[in-house]
Order: C-alpha cells, then sequence, then structure tokens
C-alpha cells in the first residue's frame, strides 16, 4: 500500500539479479519503468501488470510512480544496474516531499562497474572511481577535472555513458586527458552488453582505446599503473603477492 521500490535490476540476466530485488518485483501490483528495463523484467514476471513510460524525462517517470502508489499500489521502479549508482533512488527521494504518504524502500543491484569487472577479469581490486562521461546533467568541465583528478590518484576507473549518437568522440577526448597522465600502454578494458545477449569484453591499452568507438551498452575500464593482462583477463593486483 502507498509504497514504492526503487529496484536496481542488475546488468540484465535473472541470475544477477538479488532475491531483494526478484521479491519487491513479485510483490508489486505495478512495475513502472523504461520500455528497455521493463523488457529485461518481463520475461520473469510475465503475468505481472507493467507500465512503459517510454522516453519521458525522469522526473515524470517518478511522478508516475508516486501516482499510481497514491492509488494504493505498491510499485517497482525498476532501474538497471544499481538503483541509486545513476539511477533513480535519489530523484525519487527528492520527489518525496510532495507525496509524504508514500513509503519508499531502495533496493540495491548489481552495477555495471561489478558485473563488468568480473567480465573483464579482476579490473577493481584496489581504489576505483566511477565517472560518467554523460555531460546532460554535469559540465563537461567538471567531466574532465574529475578524469584528471582520478588518473592522477592512479584509481582503476569505471567509465559509464562513455558514448551517445550526440557525444560519439566523448570516449576520445576522455582518454586525451587521460594520457596527459598516463602512458599510452596502460591496460584498460570494455565490457558491452553485460549480461545480456551479446555480451563481449575486450582488453586493449589506452592507445588503442582512444581510436575505438563504443556504444551507450558499455562500460569501459581505464586500469591503474597496477594494471597488467593475466591470461587474457584485465587484473589490478590488491597487492597481497607484495608484502
Ligand atoms: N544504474 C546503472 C547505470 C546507469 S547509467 C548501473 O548501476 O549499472 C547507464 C550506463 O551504465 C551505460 O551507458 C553503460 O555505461 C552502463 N551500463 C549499465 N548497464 C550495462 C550493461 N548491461 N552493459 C554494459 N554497460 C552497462
Amino acid at each position: 500500500m502507498n509504497k514504492i521500490y526503487v529496484v536496481g535490476i542488475g546488468p540484465g540476466k535473472r541470475e544477477a539479479m538479488t532475491a531483494e530485488a526478484e521479491s519487491a518485483l513479485a510483490g508489486s501490483d505495478l512495475i513502472v519503468g523504461y520500455s528497455k528495463y521493463i523488457d529485461l523484467v518481463r520475461p520473469y514476471f510475465p503475468n505481472h501488470p507493467v507500465l512503459d513510460t517510454g522516453m519521458r524525462k525522469e522526473t515524470e517517470r517518478c511522478r508516475m510512480a508516486f501516482e499510481k502508489a497514491n492509488e494504493g499500489m505498491t510499485v517497482s521502479l525498476v532501474c538497471s544496474g544499481d538503483s541509486g549508482i545513476y539511477g533513480m533512488a535519489g530523484l525519487i527521494y527528492e520527489l518525496s516531499t510532495e507525496f509524504p504518504e508514500t513509503e519508499i524502500v531502495v533496493v540495491p543491484g548489481i552495477t555495471a562497474a561489478i558485473s563488468g569487472g568480473s567480465v573483464l577479469g579482476a579490473p577493481i581490486g584496489h581504489d576505483f572511481a566511477v565517472i560518467s562521461l554523460s555531460d546532460l546533467l554535469t559540465p563537461w568541465e567538471l567531466i574532465e577535472k574529475r578524469l584528471k583528478c582520478a588518473a592522477e590518484g592512479d584509481f582503476n576507473i569505471a567509465l559509464y555513458n562513455p558514448s551517445s549518437h550526440k557525444r560519439h568522440d566523448y570516449l576520445q577526448k576522455a582518454c586525451d586527458i587521460l594520457l596527459t597522465v598516463h602512458s599510452a600502454d596502460l591496460i584498460c578494458g570494455y565490457v558491452k552488453n553485460i549480461g545480456r545477449e551479446g555480451e563481449a569484453a575486450v582488453v586493449l591499452t589506452l592507445g588503442e582505446l582512444r581510436n575505438t568507438q563504443v556504444d551507450m551498452f558499455t562500460t569501459v575500464f581505464i586500469g591503474s599503473t597496477r594494471t597488467k593482462v593475466i591470461n587474457g583477463k584485465m587484473v589490478t593486483p590488491r597487492g597481497y603477492r607484495d608484502v
């Protein structure tokens, strides 16, 4: 009753969805979300009513969830990966002041940095940063600063939103900034369609990555100076063998 679960469904495959996410979805009267994410969960809950919000703006999508909850429903709002990391959880809390009678439960999910990391090997075995290359909500100058600072701190970096139709050269621009700090042979990798049909992983150097086009369903991994390739996998040793 009057409840919204903000559910991180993981990368896509059912095995990577948490039991908590599954039971939230199973216990909901309505599953709300962007069509692509609805499509991912619909096969697992074929009899559940769904509301596909289409390409609506995020705020509108969240409002719809509140309006349905206000009708007395338990609503699950689905996000890919984790529901807090570039997800809807924050926005739901911001809007909740307008809908004080609705209970909010955030259900975490396996984010792309984690699920993609396991496909590549163990690229984030140590301190890491997550940076989105989307400048829709963050000015590009700030993204550049974060990239540079993360490289200077020798963090492993997971890059989300590395490309879109309008931003096809952003990964190249990002690599150019990283190349002011790192050498061109730094080990990097990327994974496309993690946990979904067409999953594909590539390990390559930063110099090669600079000249690679990826799509928006890809997560890119930048190594630290410790990162190496072991049997074709991207590995950042935590340092156990050095102590
Ligand atoms: N909440 C999501 C992130 C949403 S931002 C999460 O925690 O994973 C969207 C970006 O996430 C994409 O551009 C891509 O970089 C990354 N991403 C999300 N799911 C992915 C998947 N299954 N395969 C590859 N990248 C993915």
